[in-house]
């Protein structure tokens, strides 16, 4: 069954109307102010304000105790049961109405540039440009499901040569303890923030001199992008796909080729010239595996084709948009490419949702929501390969596909990659924070401009399909979310040091030492700490970097050959003979056990 997109929920219209409601009030307090966008997102909304310069040529900002003065308000707009009027209305008109809001006539004139139909939303005394929509009066918005949360500064269209406008954070919810939940839900996300956790455990860190969203990962860190590629591995070798490496640079050609310079050159570094070529660093790896496709002839035998790589591959995200290792410039990708005919394809776009979902399983990821990205019929051209046919086809297959096989969806336009439609996913963390992780998309745009064929058995040449396909996507953004969704508390096949051993005394060091390399022999990632600190001082230190297990060895563990098994979630199992801690630990690794 396909479900509700969040745009068209009547907690997106209630979002929408708490913006305007917003937008209103602050022109009350700032009549000056020169209203930017007011959208809703995720968990609430904003709207952007320019409050215009002080005597000094200073740009005003919102002062602390504004927030609270405009949640009152608010609540004053809602109580008063203000109708939401939708009109629509010539340029004429928009332009007199509008005429002293400069950034509004900006997206005007752009509306009016494309042909598209100009509306107005107005409730009391507010009137803005926009498309909707929204509930039909302002009291539909519960007065205690509303609260305004920060200030931020956020540049024009997130350009930072434009002005900077200041962004009011909000958030709306149907009732009071839907909002106080989320606000719960926020306390605890602060406390796993994975930038915060990132460098108590020495996950991560970024250097102001590598630059800005390029991590360095430490040792811990590096533990965890090996365990995740090796997961990965075993599934894809499980599933028949092949491993290729490629370099992170190319020439231009291959990018014009590929159509990633036509269509996606903003999202690319800058090129670098050399012996007279320009080459690029890769944003995708996908050209890389079209070639290793072409480089022999190719029959309907050897397909479906599975081209797999942990691949680096760097992006141009706004300075603005980073954050931590959710959002990077460098990113290394679970990602694969699988060749087929359109035969294959709805068995092979299964396997892929159905590796998504074994994923999600063990990961404990309850929730998630697939969404059938498409494209937009106005951006044929420009930010979409110039085939309609092609991808109302290519859409349907995939839609077809989904609802075959019951997997709940919903669709957005304008989403799509440009060679073709795609499933993207939203999960949520253990906390219900929401993430955007993987991708399976369909494309039918690329393998022709690179020539790919394969002889089908009519003996005659055919195009074939590409799924390129990222589950786990990138090393930097889902180890990121793995942080906040255990709060660092990683299970035993993860966590980058699985065994810590404690002597009680010095006198136990030499029994210490000799646990950890028979743990280390049978594949244990395990140190001893034999500083001479007290016993509790050292379990401390073992607790704050969330060690699964900690062994105690006193006097008797010593003379028994045994140990004290004190596990992290603090539960106890004394006179524990080594080879059964050994069996223990081997066994939690092996089924990569959630549990401890
Ligand atoms: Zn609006
Ligand atoms: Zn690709």
């Amino acid at each position: 069954m396909s479900e509700q997109p969040y745009e068209q929920s009547d907690l997106y219209k209630l979002r929408h109307t708490a913006a305007h409601i917003l937008a209103q009030a602050v022109l009350e307090l700032y009549p000056q102010a020169k209203l930017g966008i007011g959208p809703p997102i995720a968990d609430g909304f904003y709207y952007d304000f320019d409050l215009g310069v002080d005597a000094n040529g200073r740009s005003q900002t919102f002062h602390p105790d504004d927030l609270p003065k405009l949640e009152k308000r608010m609540r004053q707009i809602i109580a008063e049961k203000h109708s939401l009027v939708y009109e629509e209305v010539s340029l004429d008109e928009v332009r007199r109405r509008l005429a002293d809001q400069s950034y509004k006539l900006e997206l005007i004139n752009e509306l009016a540039e494309k042909g598209e139909k100009i509306s107005l939303y107005q409730h009391d005394s507010f009137v803005d440009l926009c498309r909707g929509p929204h509930v039909a009066h302002t009291g539909k918005i519960p007065a205690d499901g509303l609260k305004l949360m920060t200030v931020a500064g956020a540049y024009w269209r997130g350009d930072e040569k434009r002005p900077q406008l200041q962004r009011i954070y909000g958030t709306a919810w149907p009732s009071k303890k839907e909002l106080k939940a989320h606000l719960a839900m926020l306390e605890e996300a602060k406390k796993r923030d994975h930038r915060v956790l990132g460098r108590e455990l020495e996950i991560f860190i970024l250097d102001e001199d590598v630059g800005p969203g390029l991590p360095l990962w430490l040792p811990n860190g590096n533990i965890l992008r090996e365990e995740m590629e090796k997961l990965a591995h075993e599934m894809e070798d499980k599933a028949n796909y092949l491993r290729v490496s490629t370099p992170h640079i190319a020439k231009e050609a291959l990018y014009l080729q590929s159509g990633h310079l036509p269509y996606y050159a903003d999202d690319m570094y800058p090129p670098m010239d050399s012996e007279g070529s320009r080459y690029y660093l890769k944003p995708m790896n996908c050209p890389f595996h079209h070639k290793i496709f072409a480089s022999k002839p190719r029959s309907y035998r050897d397909l479906p084709l599975r081209l797999s790589e942990y691949g680096m591959v760097y992006r141009y995200e706004q300075s603005g948009t980073l954050m931590g290792l959710l959002r990077v410039r460098a990113a290394q990708q679970n990602d694969a490419h699988i060749y087929c005919s359109e035969a294959q394809l709805e068995e092979e776009f299964m396997a892929v949702i159905d590796l998504y979902r074994h994923y999600f399983s063990l990961f404990g990821i309850e929730k998630y929501v697939m969404r059938l990205s498409k494209h937009s019929k106005e951006k044929l051209g420009v930010k979409y390969v110039d085939n309609e046919p092609m991808w109302l086809k290519a859409e349907r297959i995939v839609r077809e596909v989904m609802l075959k096989h019951d997997v709940p969806f919903v669709e957005a336009e304008d989403e799509a990659a440009f060679y073709g439609p795609k499933i993207d996913v939203q999960i949520w963390s253990a906390i219900g924070r929401e993430f955007s992780l993987a991708t399976n998309q369909l494309d039918f745009g690329v393998p022709p401009r690179f020539d790919l064929t394969f002889t089908n058995p009519q003996g005659e040449l055919e195009t074939p399909w590409c799924i390129h396909r990222a589950p786990l996507g990138a090393h930097e953004r889902f180890i990121g979310f793995l942080i906040e969704h255990y709060a660092g508390n990683f299970p035993i096949w993860l966590a980058p040091e699985q065994v810590r051993v404690i002597p009680i005394t010095d006198e136990q060091n030499e029994y210490a030492g000799q646990i950890v390399d028979q743990l280390k022999a049978s594949g244990v990632r395990a140190q001893a700490m034999l500083e001479s600190d007290r016993m509790q001082a050292k379990i401390r230190q073992a607790q704050e970097m969330k060690v699964p297990y900690m062994l105690i060895v006193g006097e008797r563990e010593a003379e028994a050959g045994t140990v004290s098994l004190r596990k992290r979630d603090g539960s106890r199992q004394n006179g524990l003979s080594l080879a059964a801690l050994a069996a223990l630990v081997q066994e939690k690794i092996a089924s990569r056990a959630a549990d401890l």
